[in-house]
């Protein structure tokens, strides 16, 4: 198994000078794949920090490379950057596609995701990597290794949803950010963040996928005993869109000054349609001191619980009732 795995990472380095070559190196890669990350907006040091490539449009123009320079079919299909079918047919994962590399923590490449170009409803938007010996995808966080420097200095995490909010932070000088990547965030990618840093803010779409994931995602921090702020971009926005229509500066400041502590954040979401509602206030409420009771720390959940007192206008009596009720039931 050692030894699949080391011939994985050699494997998943070679495909990954191959994509960035296709990118650099092809009429088809320069016309294509690097005039569509300059629309985007991304400068030429961004795109050669993050390694970024392009597959050609064809069936295997990857595997008939690999093979040609003796990496074994048996290897390519375990690495899933191939399939080889009964019939002796071959096919490449990525095939006109973009391509992101990821990288483990320390900097070895093991997988990659891979956008689509084309405007096609059928087809998936991003293709990931499947799964091996080398690339988990519950335990990845992309950007991780070009930004753990920025984490620990900064002492904080921004938490974004796919590659191109990295990308696009990093390019505004915003270099503490990794992305989950599409999985809903797992309790592994936190405890990852956890040896970095204890604050983490949650940056998700401007979206109601992005909201709901924002949710799920603050009560597994919480759990974890790290802090967590969210914040939320304008309606429809992500932070490569917002990113790109703002300065660095501009950027930053956002972020400060829209940045909410969790009870904040899911108050300000829920309080207006809540307010004169008794019913609704009370389930907000219930929302909340949930979402406090699973903090470990007492005194986090002490003081949590005494400004959801505040901003919900109740008694801090009733609400440490409600909390002890809950941790009760829990045991
Ligand atoms: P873009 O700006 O290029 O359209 P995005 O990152 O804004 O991409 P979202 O739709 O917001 O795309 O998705 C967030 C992340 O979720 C993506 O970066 C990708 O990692 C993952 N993702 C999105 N769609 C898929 C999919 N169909 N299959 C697998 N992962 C996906
Ligand atoms: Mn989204
Ligand atoms: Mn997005
Ligand atoms: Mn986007």
């Amino acid at each position: 198994a050692e030894k699949t795995k080391e011939s994985l990472f050699i494997l998943t380095e070679f495909a990954k000078k191959f994509y960035t070559n296709q990118l650099h190196d092809t009429e088809e890669g320069q016309m294509i794949g690097l005039s569509y990350f300059k629309e985007r907006g991304f400068s030429n040091e961004i795109i050669k920090k993050f390694e970024l490539g392009y597959s050609l449009n064809k069936w295997d123009a990857f595997a008939e490379f690999a093979e040609q320079k003796g990496y074994s079919k048996e290897l390519l299909q375990t690495s899933g950057l191939v399939t080889y079918k009964e019939d002796g047919k071959r096919f490449d994962k990525f095939r006109e596609r973009v391509i992101f590399p990821i990288y483990s923590f320390s900097g070895r490449a093991i997988g990659f995701g891979g956008r689509i170009l084309r405007n096609d409803a059928k087809a998936a938007k991003y293709l990931n990597s499947s799964e091996n010996e080398i690339y988990f995808k519950s335990k990845t966080l992309y950007g991780l290794f070009q930004s753990k420097q920025a984490i620990l200095k900064q002492n904080e995490c921004f938490l974004v949803e796919g590659y191109t909010d990295v990308l696009s932070m990093h390019q505004s000088g915003i270099e503490n950010v990794v992305a989950s990547s599409g999985t809903a965030l797992t309790k592994d990618q936190i405890r990852i963040i956890k040896r970095l840093t204890s604050n983490i803010t949650v940056m998700y779409d401007g979206d109601a996928a992005g909201i709901r994931a924002s949710f799920r995602g603050i009560d597994l921090i919480l759990e974890q005993e790290l802090n967590v702020k969210v914040l939320l971009f304008p309606d429809g926005e992500d932070p490569d869109s917002f990113a790109r229509k703002h300065s660095a500066s501009e950027i930053s400041d956002y972020i400060k000054e829209n940045s909410t502590d969790f009870i904040k954040f899911k108050a300000k979401l829920l309080l207006d349609e809540a307010k004169n509602d008794p019913v609704k206030k009370t389930e907000l409420i219930r929302e909340i001191i949930q979402s406090i009771a699973l903090i470990p720390s007492l005194i986090q959940r002490e003081l949590y619980v005494m400004e959801t007192a505040t901003i919900m206008d109740i008694r801090e009596e009733v609400l440490f009732k409600y909390l002890a009720q809950i941790l009760n039931k829990g045991e």
